[in-house]
This record gives C-alpha cells, sequence and structure tokens, in this order.
C-alpha cells in the first residue's frame, strides 16, 4: 500500500472537485484529502479511484462514489468523539473517512467477504473502527446510544430498532426508497419528540437487505 505524489496530486483534484460540486464543510474535505481511496480498491482499478464515480468491490456491492461519501458525511455533522454506528461498512472507505473526522465508529456489514477485507485494510492503515459481521436492521444495542447512525444501502423501511439505538438529539442519515433511485433522508428527533424527516437529493445505492451472508 503505497501513497504516491501521482495519488497524492489526483485526490487533491478530487478534493477541489469535490468543493466545486457544493461540499462546503472543511473538515469533510480535509478528512477525505487525507484517505488514501487508492487502498480500498483492488490495484486493478488504481487509475479510477480518484474519479468521482462508485466501483464494484466484489459480493456484488460497489464503493459509494467521493460525492455520495461527502454528502452523507456533511449532513452528518460529526464532532470529535461521538459515537458513530454505521450500516454497510463495504470497502471499509466511508468508515475510515467517520475515523479520520474523530469519531468512534462502529460499523455492521452483512457480507463475511467484505467484513474480513474491510478488516484487513482499515487495520493495516491503523484505524481501530469497531467492526461487526451482523445484520444491520438489528443496530448494536449493547453499544447504544449513538449521536450518529448513517445507512449506505438502499433502506426501504425505516429500521424502528435503529431509532431506538439513537440519542435523543441524534441523527439518521439513509438513502431511502425501494427503487432504483433513493432519496438522502436525514431523520432527527424534534423538541416535542417525534421524528421529522428532511430530504437531500437523489442518489442510487445497492439495497439493505436482511440477515448475515457468507457465501462468497
Ligand atoms: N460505505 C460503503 C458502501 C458499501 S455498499 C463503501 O463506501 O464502500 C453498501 C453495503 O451495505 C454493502 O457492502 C452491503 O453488503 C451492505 N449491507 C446491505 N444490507 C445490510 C445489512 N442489513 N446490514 C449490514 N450491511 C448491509
Amino acid at each position: 500500500m503505497e501513497d504516491s505524489y501521482r495519488h497524492k496530486g489526483l485526490r487533491k483534484k478530487l478534493i477541489a472537485e469535490l468543493a466545486e460540486k457544493g461540499i462546503t464543510d472543511k473538515n469533510v474535505l480535509e478528512a477525505m484529502g487525507r484517505v488514501p481511496r487508492h487502498f480500498f480498491l483492488s490495484s486493478a482499478f488504481l487509475e479510477f479511484a480518484y474519479e468521482n464515480k462508485a466501483f464494484q468491490i466484489g459480493a456484488g456491492q460497489t464503493i459509494s462514489a467521493p460525492y455520495t461519501v461527502a454528502i452523507q458525511s456533511q449532513l452528518l455533522q460529526v464532532e470529535k468523539g461521538m459515537k458513530v454506528l454505521e450500516i454497510g461498512t463495504g470497502s471499509g472507505y466511508q468508515t475510515a473517512v467517520l475515523c479520520e473526522l474523530g469519531a468512534k465508529v462502529y460499523s455492521i456489514e452483512r457480507q463475511k467477504l467484505l467484513h474480513d477485507n474491510a478488516k484487513k485494510v482499515l487495520d493495516k492503515m491503523g484505524f481501530r473502527p469497531h467492526l461487526v459481521y451482523g445484520d444491520g436492521y438489528k443496530g448494536l444495542p449493547s453499544f447504544a446510544p449513538f449521536d450518529r447512525v448513517i445507512i449506505t444501502c438502499a433502506v426501504p423501511v425505516i429500521p424502528d430498532e435503529l431509532l431506538i439505538q439513537m440519542k435523543s438529539d441524534g441523527k439518521l442519515i439513509m438513502p431511502f426508497g425501494e427503487g432504483e433511485v433513493q432519496e438522502m433522508m436525514v431523520v432527527q428527533e424534534s423538541s416535542t419528540g417525534e421524528f421529522v424527516s428532511e430530504i437531500h437529493g437523489k442518489f442510487s445505492f445497492v439495497p439493505m437487505l436482511e440477515k448475515r451472508n457468507s457465501n462468497h
């Protein structure tokens, strides 16, 4: 795993592109500027690691496009030391960005292969998130409550279990919808105790599925 001047240069260009596309949170831009995205793609795709594109990472899943990671991270408004629950570790790239933002990250992945790969790469990079091979619909009750919850797969129904595991001043960010295209939704509790949601643009994620899968 080498982070060459060329990679650093390409990454700088990508961060400038994200800023141009409307990402304004300096912490997010800087954190993404520090995390080598090419470490999360197989070496055959090194050339594409710094393009604003999603990519296949095995087990029929994709690493989210950099703009998608940036938007979700920006909406999350992470502060140092916050406990963040991520559903869908995938490649581990979003996990690394959350760690770099200073969060204590708990991340669940239902595909054994991806969980194992993400563990290896994050460990090599010196990140220490709590990674779990499990079903994100269940959350992690023994580590709750969480300040923030981020779901990186398309959610057909809001998982009540995850709302229960969120602090009362917490936020849940997820692509919500059943079809090919979903809406990025932020859910939080109002001062009167009801859950309210806001929509932030359309995205396309792989679906959130139930139960663990070890068939790869
Ligand atoms: N943030 C990741 C996105 C990966 S794609 C990245 O940038 O690489 C979404 C991931 O969610 C897939 O790896 C998929 O296996 C996982 N997933 C889908 N349903 C899940 C569930 N119920 N629990 C945990 N992970 C799930």
